[in-house]
């Protein structure tokens, strides 16, 4: 069974183990699908009054986190060839649904958060980690980063999801939104569930929500749909495709 093991560098493990600790990301830590390690470099300092950070040198606001609880900390936890380390940093490359599948092949992930005003900039040459941000905002740390990628990457892997058809078809898994869904009941305040849905024909459902999502993705996220566009050479895709163009008057 595919496994990966998280290992997370945080002056606040609670945040990581309590977020951790609900639905389906605790199924997958019970099931041994993943393993969740939260490890303080605040354990790791030599300082008698249990620093981690001081001021920039230069001058300026806030607090640097230091390289001595930063290295020591990196350097005790187990790694093998297959380990990646990542960095979460505002200036990082940006996370995406193409990187999370890539790091589900990963056997060991090891997260550096940071707090305050961010690293010493020599963490980031010592532990040769890959920068990444979660987009172009800036959060007090990178506690909520981790757990977004953990989420996310825990989904690409078989066994993690009761079914891993449910992965297959979510946005962005093939460039594409996803299409509309429904549930019971028929008709709810008279808004219907579209009939196509309901009689039961799998291959006009298929099509149906294939052509909902090159819709979705034209009115929702047109820098997707002009990538889609560009590469369909699907025989089935193209001829859904030009119906949409045409009922768009593209
Ligand atoms: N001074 C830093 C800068 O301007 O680049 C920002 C530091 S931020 C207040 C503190 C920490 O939160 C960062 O070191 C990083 O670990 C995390 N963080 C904040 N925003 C993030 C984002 N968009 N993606 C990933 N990590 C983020």
């Amino acid at each position: 069974m595919k496994m990966i093991k998280f290992d997370v560098m945080t002056l606040f493990p609670d945040m990581i183990n309590q977020a951790c600790s609900h639905s389906i990301v605790s199924r997958g830590l019970e099931n041994g699908v993943i393993s969740i390690n939260a490890i303080n470099p605040r354990d790791y300092t030599k300082d008698k009054h249990k620093k981690v950070d001081d001021t920039p040198f230069g001058g300026g606001a806030g607090m640097v986190l230091m390289c001595q609880p930063y290295f020591d900390c990196f350097d005790a936890i187990p790694k093998n060839d297959n380990t990646e380390v990542i960095l979460l940093s505002p200036q990082g490359e940006t996370f995406n649904q193409d990187m999370s599948v890539e790091l589900s092949k990963k056997k060991h992930i090891i997260f550096i958060c940071g707090h305050y005003e961010g690293f010493d900039e020599r963490i980031k040459i010592y532990t040769a980690a890959r920068e990444v941000s979660i987009g172009d905002f800036v959060l007090t740390g990178g506690e909520l980063p981790a757990l977004c990628m953990i989420d996310s990457i825990a989904r690409n892997i078989d066994g993690f999801l009761g079914k891993i058809d449910s992965a297959h078809y979510d946005s962005f898994s093939d460039g594409l939104l996803e299409y509309p869904q429904y549930t019971k009941p028929r008709d709810y305040k008279g808004m219907p569930v579209p009939e196509v849905l309901l009689n039961g024909n799998h291959s006009e459902i298929n099509k149906w929500r294939r052509k909902q999502q090159i819709i979705t993705t034209y009115k929702k996220r047109r820098d997707l749909f002009d990538k889609f566009q560009k590469n369909c050479n699907n025989k089935e895709d193209l001829k859904l495709l030009n119906e949409v163009k045409k009922s768009f008057k593209l």
